[in-house]
């Protein structure tokens, strides 16, 4: 294996640990398999599973008993794969709005962030949570909801629109 600065062949993986860029103001690997280059000094960090290693900072993160930093709500939000706008639907504020939490230029609503911190500990994906909040605040619409039993699996949904049709 060569850089993949200056093509130099790399030498041995040696074990160190190395600060994880991911935004963050300290995350540090213990003892990770590294590669440093003789000739440019580029370090190649060989990280297994990044997605689980990611899931247990966030993990971390959310459940912290101090407050979040907006380097956190940022980890948090990109985390759970939300753009800036899909932040703000989600969580039912606006993108300037989020983007000064982020830069801790303005606090975090308490409740604010203990749903973003429990949504991180569920992790769907972000329509998931499109569907489910994305919409909150609109005049109501639905009549109430329909339960079916299906292969002893009970299913509720909003008995409006194609759903009410289906059922
Ligand atoms: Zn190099």
């Amino acid at each position: 294996m060569n850089c993949d600065k200056c093509e130099t062949p790399l030498p041995a993986r040696v074990r160190a640990d190395v600060r994880y860029a991911c935004g963050l103001p300290s995350v540090m690997l213990i003892n990770v398999e590294v590669q440093r280059c003789t000739n440019c000094g580029n370090e190649i960090v060989h990280i297994p599973n990044i997605t689980g290693l990611n899931k247990a900072i966030a993990e971390a993160v959310a459940s912290q008993e101090d407050r979040l930093c907006g380097a956190e709500i940022r980890f948090l939000r990109k985390y759970l794969g939300w753009s800036g706008a899909d932040a703000a639907r989600i969580l039912g504020s606006r993108a300037e709005t989020l983007s000064r939490w982020e830069n801790d230029r303005l606090p975090i609503p308490t409740p604010t962030e203990r749903l973003l911190r429990v949504l991180a500990m569920s992790n769907r994906p972000v329509e998931f949570y499109e569907d489910m909040l994305g919409e909150l605040g609109r005049e109501r619409r639905h009549e109430g909801l329909k339960a079916t039993l299906r292969d002893s699996v009970w299913m509720a949904r909003r008995s409006h629109g194609a759903d009410a049709a289906a059922a």
